[in-house]
Parts: C-alpha cells; structure tokens; sequence
C-alpha cells in the first residue's frame, strides 16, 4: 500500500467536513480514485498519496449547521410571540384589577 506522505497546502477546520475530489485522467493513480467522492472530517483528512498529486479537497455545506439555523429562527419567532402574549396578558390583568 502506497504511504500518504504528501502534507496539504492549506489547513482544515476540524469541526468542518471535507469531500475528496480526484482530478480523474489517464494518469490517476488508484490510491486517489478510491478516495473521489469520499468524506472526512477536518482533523481526519488523509495526506495526498503522492507528489504531483491533483486532487482536492472542498468544504461541505453541512445540513447540520443549516438545521440548527433554522431552528434557531424559528425559536426566536416563538419567543417574540410568547413576549407578546405576556404583555397582553399583564394588560387583561391590569384591566380586570381596574374593574373590581
Ligand atoms: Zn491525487
């Protein structure tokens, strides 16, 4: 098995996850075909195979973080509607107090 000797250009957010991207052509070699298409985590991303080696690799937009954005929205909507709804009913309150 060839040895992953070749360090990355650039460092990786380790919290972030990474599709492996071969350049495919006549001269690719099998260690980096095998890897096309895969997914690693940032602090999990093998070293390129060998020199000359053209392969990337791209952040992935993670429907994880999306979710959690929306859900967030989502939770700041309620709570908007919740103040509200303790605002109107401290006024019903206020009003029913006048009136006894
Ligand atoms: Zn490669």
């Amino acid at each position: 098995m060839t040895q992953f000797t070749i360090p990355w250009d650039r460092t990786f957010d380790k919290n972030k996850k990474y599709i492996w991207i071969s350049e495919i052509g006549e001269n690719t070699c099998d260690e980096c075909k095998s890897l096309d298409g895969k997914i690693f985590s940032g602090d999990n991303i093998p070293l390129r195979p060998h020199p000359n080696c053209k392969c990337q690799v791209e952040e992935q937009e993670s429907k994880e973080s999306e979710n959690i954005k929306y859900i967030n929205n989502q939770i700041h909507t309620v709570y908007k509607y919740l103040d509200k709804c303790s605002k109107i009913h401290s006024q019903i309150n206020s009003t029913k107090n006048e009136q006894a």
